[in-house]
C-alpha cells in the first residue's frame, strides 16, 4: 500500500494538522465525489465517506466543502466506511468565480501542475489560454500548455502555434503530443513527478481522458469515441476523479471544462469569427444557425469559397460547444438549488433527531 506522502502528502499538511489540533485524527486524500459522498484514500486503504454533521452545520458555503484533491482529517468507521472530520487548509485551489455572483466553484485543490490541453486542428484562441492561465495562476498554481492531436498538421503548423504561445505567454512550458501515435507522450510522461498532482483543464473533445489513459497505459476512463453505438453521447466522463500512475505522479482528469466558464460567451465564440458574425447580418432569418436555413448568407459564402471551411466548421463547432454549456448552467443553477434544499432539509433533521455520527 501506498505511504501518505505518495499520495501528495507533505509537510505543508502535517503542520496544519498540528496546528488546528487535529494531531489524532488520520487523514486522507479525496480521489472522486458524487452526490455527497467521497471516495478517500490514505496509505491504509479506501473509504467511502460522508462529512460530519458538523461540518454541514458550520459551512457558509460550498468552498467549505471537501473538493477532489483535498486533504481531510477522518473518523475511520467499519466496512471501509469513514466520517470527514475537517478539510484541511489548501495548498492551491483552483476555482472560479461564477460571473455576477460571489459563489465559488472548485475544480480541484491542492495542484502542481495544471496542464492545459488544447487540440491543434481547432481554430483555438489565445484569449481562451488566457483566461485558462488566470485561473490556474489565481490558485497558486503552475499552468502548462499540452498542444494535442499534432497528427494532424504539419511540423511548420505547429511549430507556428508554439512560437505563437511563447510571444504571448513569456517562459511557459509547452509539450506538443499525439495520442495517436504516442508522440511526445514520453516526454510528458518524463515530465511528471512522483508524489506531485497534476490536472487536465481543456475544452471536450481536444483529447484529456485519451491522454491521461496513456499516462495510466490502459484504457480507464473512456474517450469520445462514439462510433455508431446507440447509446451515442454517454461515452462522455462526467466525474472528476483522481488516478495514481506507475511512476507515482497523481492526475485529475477534468471533464467539466465547460465549469470553468471558458466558453461561456457566445460573444467570445464570436470574436474570433468577425468574418462569420459579418456574414450573418446578412442572413434571412436574425436566429440563423448557419446550418441548414434558406437564405443563409454564411452558407452561400461557404458554397461560392469566399469563406473558409476549416473556419466555417471551427465555428460551428465553438458554437455548439458554447450554447452546450449555457444549457449546463442551467442545470447546475439546478443542482445548486437542490443541494441548497438538501442542507436545509439535513440541518432540519439534526436538529430533530439530533447528532447521530453522521
Ligand atoms: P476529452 O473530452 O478532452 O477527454 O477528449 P477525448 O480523450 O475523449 O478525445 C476526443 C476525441 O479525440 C477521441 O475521438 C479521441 O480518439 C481523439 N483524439 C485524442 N487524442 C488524439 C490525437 O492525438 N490525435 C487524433 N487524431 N485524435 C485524438
Ligand atoms: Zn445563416
Amino acid at each position: 500500500m501506498n505511504k501518505n506522502s505518495d499520495l501528495g502528502y507533505s509537510e505543508f499538511f502535517e503542520k496544519a494538522r498540528q496546528e488546528i489540533g487535529l494531531g489524532d485524527f488520520s487523514v486522507a486524500r479525496v480521489v472522486s465525489e458524487q452526490k455527497g459522498l467521497y471516495k478517500v484514500r490514505n496509505e491504509t486503504g479506501e473509504y467511502l465517506s460522508k462529512i460530519r454533521g458538523k461540518q454541514i452545520f458550520d459551512a457558509t458555503s460550498r468552498e467549505d466543502y471537501p473538493a477532489v484533491g483535498d486533504w481531510v482529517t477522518l473518523t475511520e468507521l467499519e466496512n471501509q466506511e469513514a466520517v470527514i472530520e475537517k478539510v484541511l487548509p489548501r495548498k492551491t485551489v483552483i476555482k472560479r468565480k461564477k460571473s455576477g455572483s460571489d459563489e465559488v466553484q472548485i475544480i480541484a485543490t491542492n495542484i502542481d501542475v495544471a496542464f492545459i490541453v488544447e487540440s491543434v486542428n481547432r481554430d483555438y484562441s489565445l484569449n481562451r489560454l488566457e483566461r485558462y492561465f488566470s485561473i490556474v495562476r489565481d490558485g497558486g498554481v503552475k499552468p502548462v500548455v499540452i498542444l494535442n492531436k499534432i497528427d494532424l498538421i504539419s511540423k511548420e503548423e505547429l511549430d507556428l502555434k508554439i512560437e505563437q504561445i511563447k510571444n504571448r505567454f513569456k517562459e511557459v512550458e509547452v509539450f506538443s503530443t499525439s495520442v495517436k501515435n504516442s508522440q511526445g507522450v514520453d516526454d510528458l510522461k518524463n515530465f511528471l513527478e512522483k508524489g506531485k498532482t497534476y490536472c487536465f483543464l481543456g475544452s471536450s473533445g481536444v483529447g484529456k481522458s485519451s491522454l491521461i489513459n496513456q499516462l495510466i497505459g490502459k484504457d480507464e476512463i473512456k474517450t469520445g469515441d462514439i462510433g455508431e453505438s446507440a447509446d451515442r453521447g454517454k461515452h462522455v466522463t462526467t466525474n472528476r476523479e483522481m488516478y495514481f500512475l506507475q511512476s507515482g505522479a497523481i492526475v485529475i482528469d477534468n471533464p467539466g471544462i465547460r465549469e470553468v466558464g471558458i466558453a461561456d460567451a457566445g460573444t467570445g465564440v464570436e470574436d474570433s469569427f468577425d468574418e462569420i458574425v459579418f456574414l450573418a447580418k446578412e442572413c434571412k432569418y436574425s436566429d440563423c444557425s448557419h446550418v441548414h436555413e434558406p437564405g443563409c448568407r454564411v452558407l452561400e459564402a461557404l458554397k461560392e469559397g469566399d469563406l473558409d471551411e476549416g473556419k466555417y466548421s471551427n465555428y460551428i463547432d465553438l458554437k455548439k460547444e458554447s450554447e452546450h454549456y449555457s444549457m449546463n448552467q442551467v442545470q447546475k443553477r439546478e443542482k445548486n438549488r437542490q443541494f441548497g434544499k438538501f442542507m436545509k432539509k439535513t440541518k432540519k433533521e439534526f436538529k430533530k433527531y439530533g447528532h447521530r455520527g453522521y
